[in-house]
């Protein structure tokens, strides 16, 4: 992070879904694990994560929960009108959810912070050199 306060704004694909986040991410990483992988049709998925008392959305959601394979339970929040995967909730995350960096309306100055489940990657993709990383999720 810059200490520059952004609002953080985004939503899906045929906009009948918006957020809005007022405070700075506390986290940021990428998500290597399969079911990122399937649900996000991207080799690894982007997650800013945000406290949720500060995220205001509108338009409806629609959502598919999985268990990852450590056992945690994530909800998949998406657009039903056009299927844009927009936020994640890891139950793990108390207070928290993920917005996908994919979704934001400008992704650029992100910049993340870890690399997880890595024992899952792609052998196809390169990872930056200054995150940290871990083979499952961090501990
Ligand atoms: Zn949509
Ligand atoms: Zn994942």
């Amino acid at each position: 992070m810059d200490g520059a306060l952004r609002i953080l704004t985004g939503g899906c694909v045929c906009g009948a879904v918006r957020y809005e986040c007022s405070a700075e991410p506390a986290l940021i990483f990428n998500c290597h694990c399969e079911d990122c992988q399937h649900f996000s049709g991207a080799p690894c998925t982007t997650a800013v994560i945000v406290p949720e008392d500060d995220l205001v959305v509108e338009g409806e959601l629609t959502r598919f929960t999985t268990v990852g394979d450590n056992g945690g339970v994530v909800h998949r929040h998406f657009c039903p009108k056009c299927g844009t995967p927009v936020i994640v909730k890891p139950e793990v995350f108390s207070g928290m959810k993920a917005l996908k960096a994919s979704s934001l309306d400008d992704s650029s100055w992100v910049r993340p912070q870890m690399d997880i489940f890595l024992k899952s990657k792609q052998p196809w993709i390169e990872l930056a050199a200054d995150t940290q990383k871990f083979h499952e999720g961090p501990t």
